[in-house]
C-alpha cells in the first residue's frame, strides 16, 4: 500500500538534502521514481540542497496536472513506484489532491517536502492540504537554529533589513524569476519592487518579538535574551 508522507520542517531543517537522499537510496535498489520541484534555489528543473547535491526535477507550475501526467507516463510504458515532491507548500491544493489521487488509485507512494508555514506564520496552501490529506506528517528536526540557540521553529521575512509580518505569501516579480526565488526560503537575498528580501529563521519567542539576529546585535549587550536576563 502506497503513502502520502509530508516532511514538513523550517527553511534551513535540510529536507532538500533528505528529499535527495531517499531519490538516491530507491533508485539504488532499483526503483523509478519522479523528482519534482517549484522555484528551486538552483533555477528550474531541479532540486538542489544546500550541501551542494542537485539532480534534475520537473518544474511544477500552477496549471500542471500531477494525475494527467502520471497518465501519460502509464501510457507510454514507464512504471513509476515513487514521486518526490520538492517545495511542495507552493503547489496549489487541486494538485495536492491529485496527488493523493496518485497514491490510492495508482499505487505510487508520495514524498512531499516543505516548509509548514509562511513567514507570517500562516500555514502555505499546499502545506495546509498535506496536513489535511497526508497519511503521515512527519516534523523534520534537523539542526536549525535561531540566534540564540534555541531550535528554529519559523521564518522571517526580511525587506531591507527589517523584519515585517505582513505582504504577500509569495514574492513573485513580473518576469523576473530571481524576484520568484526571492520568495523562498535559502535563495539569496534578492532585489525586488518591495525592496531586498531575505530570509531567517527563528524561534517562536523572537519571531512574536521581531528579534532577529542583527537587531539582537544592536541591543546587545543591554539587553540580554529574556530568558538569560533571569537570575
Ligand atoms: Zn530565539
Amino acid at each position: 500500500m502506497a503513502d502520502l508522507v509530508f516532511f514538513a520542517g523550517t527553511m534551513d531543517c535540510g529536507k532538500s538534502t533528505l528529499a535527495l537522499q531517499m531519490d538516491h537510496n530507491r533508485r539504488a535498489r532499483g526503483h523509478r521514481g519522479v523528482l519534482f520541484c517549484k522555484f528551486d534555489r538552483a533555477g528550474e528543473q531541479m532540486v538542489s540542497s544546500r550541501l551542494g547535491l542537485r539532480r534534475p526535477a520537473v518544474e511544477v507550475g500552477d496549471d500542471m496536472d500531477f494525475w494527467a501526467y502520471l497518465v501519460d507516463l502509464a501510457v507510454g510504458g514507464t512504471v513509476v513506484q515513487y514521486l518526490i515532491c520538492d517545495e511542495a507548500q507552493f503547489y496549489t491544493s487541486a494538485q495536492i489532491e491529485q496527488l493523493a489521487r496518485i497514491v490510492d488509485e495508482m499505487d505510487i507512494d508520495v514524498y512531499a517536502f516543505g516548509i509548514t508555514a509562511d513567514f507570517r506564520t500562516e500555514l502555505f496552501p499546499g502545506s495546509k492540504r498535506l496536513v489535511e490529506l497526508a497519511d503521515r506528517v512527519q516534523v523534520l528536526q534537523v539542526e536549525a537554529l535561531c540566534w540564540c540557540g534555541r531550535r528554529a521553529t519559523h521564518n522571517a521575512r526580511l525587506v531591507d533589513g527589517q523584519m515585517v509580518t505582513e505582504g504577500e505569501q509569495v514574492i513573485v516579480g513580473d518576469v523576473d524569476d530571481a524576484a520568484a526565488r526571492a520568495s523562498v526560503p535559502d535563495a539569496a537575498p534578492a532585489a525586488t519592487d518591495s525592496g531586498n528580501v531575505e530570509y531567517e529563521v527563528l524561534c517562536r519567542r523572537h519571531h512574536m518579538r521581531r528579534m532577529t539576529s542583527a537587531r539582537a546585535r544592536q541591543a546587545a549587550p543591554q539587553v540580554l535574551p529574556f530568558d538569560e536576563a533571569r537570575p
